[in-house]
């Protein structure tokens, strides 16, 4: 197991270099809101101990994210249960594994909900504004945004991982964390 190989401050930069597009979009939620809806926190919160975050790291990570609307007290009582249920440390101690883009692709996204595939539920006006937030050259995003027409996600998201990366992921893109260890293969490379 690689839990502990991800610290607690490596997660910021991490997130702008290798995180995919749906979990650095959860990551500047968490920032902006200081909140973030339960399908949100599955997702992410299982991406995360998937790249090595241990439980106490993400239980702090959690905690500081919620810390401006929700002290300690209400964070032990709401949320911290579920971190740790994440980690098989309480219920039914599952192990549970972090998820893939095509149970990602395939969830229910409500409009306050911040998780899924920007890909899929993004509208695309959002989805270009996104990107070029991100420093994406125009031409790519019309790249981007021609596949994700087409129904293409995942191979929108690996045409993303090829402008972000300067190469390409020769695999295509199925998961989540599968993204972020190639991400890390080109950048350490
Ligand atoms: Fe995330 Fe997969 Fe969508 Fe890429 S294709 S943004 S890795 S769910």
């Amino acid at each position: 197991s690689n839990v502990g190989s991800i610290q607690l401050d490596q997660v910021d930069l991490l997130s702008l270099h290798s995180f995919p597009p749906c979990m650095r979009k959860l990551r500047e939620h968490l920032r902006s809101n200081h909140h973030m809806r339960h399908g949100g926190r599955m997702q992410f919160g299982l991406f995360l101990k998937g790249i090595g975050l241990s439980l106490e790291d993400a239980l702090q990570f959690w905690r500081d994210g919620f810390s401006e609307k929700t002290d300690a007290g209400k964070f032990e009582k709401n949320y911290a249960y579920n971190i740790r249920h994440n980690y098989g440390k309480e219920g039914k101690r599952v192990n549970y594994t972090p998820y893939s883009c095509l149970k990602i692709i395939m969830s229910s996204v409500g409009p306050d909900d911040a998780h899924g595939c920007p890909f899929r539920h993004s509208d695309l006006s959002h989805l270009k504004q996104q990107l070029l937030a991100w420093n994406v050259p125009v031409a790519g995003i019309n790249e981007v945004a021609e596949l994700v027409s087409q129904g293409h996600y995942q191979l929108a998201c690996a045409k993303y991982f090829q402008l972000s990366h300067g190469a390409q992921c020769d695999e295509g893109i199925i998961h989540p964390n599968q993204y972020f260890v190639q991400s890390q293969n080109v950048l350490r490379a």
